[in-house]
């Protein structure tokens, strides 16, 4: 069976949403803002959504969860150091001047006690990569990975946003390109790239200085 991967960039954060599906099935994955723009996307599809997993609960990432979870009746599921952050998200929505009514989820099982994820044939792999917060994921599946704001097309995540630690997000990217080489990366927010040695390069001399 085919594995698909379509993005939507929603919101005035610019955030990618991803819905990643079969022939038949489909996980939502970070659908962060714009409900009506995502539900005309992906909720038209003729497949049937499993769930809602999230890479991490930055406010960004959110917004649309609520709705999805109340119109499909589908779970959420997030890592359990997170938690805390799902919470906090309409705060840090207003901080960050967010327009809009944001509803908080409610978070129906955590990613990290849960065995597998599945989509079909496949097993989406979940890899901890804490750093731009507690509970950052990676998904896995084929020769994809969708990590969040963990790396982008041109630099490292940030950590200076609620829940970053620098020193864990360093740890967490280099275990990244050292097992993912060639995988094709699909980044919470900006264009989607391979992980190459020129990449890696570039990633590397990043960290050495400091970002
Ligand atoms: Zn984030």
């Amino acid at each position: 069976m085919s594995v698909f991967i379509d993005k939507v960039t929603v919101g005035q954060w610019y955030e990618n949403a991803y819905l990643l599906y079969n022939e038949h099935e489909g996980w939502l994955i970070d659908p962060g803002d714009d409900f009506d723009v995502l539900d005309d996307a992906f909720g038209k599809k003729n497949i049937k959504l499993k769930g809602i997993i999230n890479t991490h609960a930055h406010f960004d990432h959110l917004g649309a969860v609520a709705q999805f979870k109340e119109k499909y009746n589908l779970p959420f599921f997030i890592h359990s150091l997170d938690k805390r952050l799902v919470g906090q998200a309409n705060l840090y929505r207003k901080l960050a001047k967010g327009v809009g009514v944001f509803s908080t989820p409610a978070i129906d099982g955590f990613i990290d006690q849960i065995p597998s994820f599945r989509l079909g044939d496949r097993q989406i792999a979940v890899v901890h990569t804490p750093g731009h917060t507690p509970g950052s994921v990676t998904f896995v599946i084929d020769n994809n990975i969708i990590v969040g704001d963990l790396i982008f097309s041109e630099t490292i995540g940030r950590t200076d946003l609620p829940g970053g630690n620098l020193p864990l997000l360093n740890q967490s990217v280099n275990k990244i390109l050292g097992d993912f080489k060639g995988f094709k990366v699909y980044p919470g927010h900006g264009k989607e790239f391979v992980i190459t040695e020129e990449y890696t390069r570039l990633i590397n001399n990043e960290m050495i200085n400091g970002g």
